[in-house]
């Protein structure tokens, strides 16, 4: 049997058409299969490799961490140097309030931590949510995800949630003192990049402070630079309570963050001790390798994270066809959207036939995704979008004959 057929037969599938590309090197914006062939990778492994696959800096940081010692003991006991550099470093890049982290292993991790946590130092059941969004696949994660059709098969899942509508006034006025937290994406994501409007952000800030309600804004994908500034959060100039991380977090690693105030985060510490349990949450390869990533953002912001905007704009620039009917986006998280699921799912196989990997959207299957690494250059947007409007025009010339 060849891998094709073991990794269909041995692994458990998602969907009854996986992409099965078979991949044998990645680096930088590049992915290889077994026959040599390059492809480029649009979408980052959905977010993660902002700094490109396999950067060297994180690749020898992983390396050099592996040598010194992987896990020692389950999380917080021991001091490990690479978490708390990791920590130390993320900390000095938030606002002064965001200043203890809990790492865990994945988004949804960080997700299930922070709806314990606010439940737990506010003493109230409710969590607000809004629909369109998606936090994560555990079950907590997944009772405040924004589609009823997803979670449905899984009922019962957790009880006191509210799934409100993003970016509208009344789901403001929903907020009381019984609201234990709000968890909102900054920029919702897989709803193909729906950007709210900054009062509105701005209002969800005050209507939290003035229930007592915290605020937890998910940035696990548009935070750490892709969105054009380090945080999501910083262009409504508003803090959350706790903020939500993961995906570029681990430099391509396995990794998430809830970050909060210690006074906040201190209701994990008693009555009862080990509120939040992890065994490998914070390992110190994947701090390490974190560590490295988000030096290399912060040495290079200038490209990488200010350059997201600009890059962001020429795509903008060069994807003009008539058949593209909106492009939303906030720095180099991108949705164009097409006129239905068939068209576009047939322009992402195209593209990937010629190299260029794309995907579409969970809440908005009409929209081809582009979130490619930070390093992009001018050259590869333009090669990308060449290829994704040739696509485009194969597809409608293909569906007129
Ligand atoms: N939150 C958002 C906004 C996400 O996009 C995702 C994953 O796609 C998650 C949470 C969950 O992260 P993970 O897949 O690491 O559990």
């Amino acid at each position: 049997m060849n891998n094709r057929q073991l990794f269909l037969r041995h692994l458990a599938q998602l969907s009854d058409a996986p992409l099965a590309l078979e991949i044998v090197k990645a680096s930088g914006m590049y992915m290889w299969d077994t026959e040599g062939k390059k492809i480029m990778d649009l979408i980052a492994g959905i977010s993660v490799c902002n700094v490109g696959h396999s950067h060297p800096a994180v690749v020898q940081a992983i390396r050099e961490q592996a040598e010194q010692y992987m896990h020692l003991l389950v999380y917080g006991e021991i001091i490990q140097t690479p978490q708390v550099a990791f920590a130390t470093l993320l900390t000095e890049q938030l606002p002064a309030s965001l200043n203890s982290v809990y790492f865990t292993n994945s988004g949804a991790e960080a997700v299930e931590g922070a709806m314990k946590l606010a439940k737990r130092y506010t003493g109230r059941t409710e969590i607000i949510a809004f629909e369109k969004s998606y936090h994560g696949s555990t079950q907590g994660a997944m009772s405040i995800m924004g589609d009823e059709s997803w979670r449905n098969a899984y009922r019962p899942l957790l009880p006191d949630i509210q799934h409100l509508t993003y970016n509208t006034w009344e789901a403001i006025d929903r907020i009381t003192e019984r609201t234990a937290c709000v968890v909102a994406e900054t920029v919702q994501a897989e709803a193909g990049v729906y950007v709210p409007q900054k009062e509105w952000l701005q209002a969800l800030r005050k209507k939290c402070s003035e229930t007592g309600t915290l605020l937890v804004l998910d940035e696990i994908q548009c935070g750490l630079g892709r969105n054009g500034t380090l945080w999501a959060f910083e262009q409504s100039g508003i803090v959350p309570d706790i903020l939500l991380l993961g995906k570029a977090l681990g430099g391509g690693m396995p990794m998430g963050a809830f970050i909060a105030d210690r006074e906040i985060m201190w209701s994990l510490t008693n009555r009862p001790v080990l509120g939040h349990m992890t065994t490998f949450g914070g390992h110190p390869v994947m701090c390490a390798a974190g560590l490295a990533g988000l030096r290399v953002l912060l040495e290079q912001r200038e490209e990488l994270v200010d350059g997201a905007k600009a890059k962001g704009e020429l795509f903008h620039r060069y994807l003009k066809h008539p058949a593209i009917k909106e492009i939303r986006s906030l720095g180099l998280m991108m949705a164009v959207e097409m006129e239905s699921f068939e068209v576009n799912k047939k322009v992402i196989d195209r593209c990937i036939e010629k190299g260029v990997l794309t995907d579409w959207f969970l809440f908005a299957p009409q929209c081809l995704r582009i979130a490619p690494p930070l390093i992009i250059n001018e050259e590869e947007i333009k090669q990308a979008c060449d290829i994704i409007l040739e696509a485009i025009d194969a597809v409608y010339n293909k569906a007129s004959v």
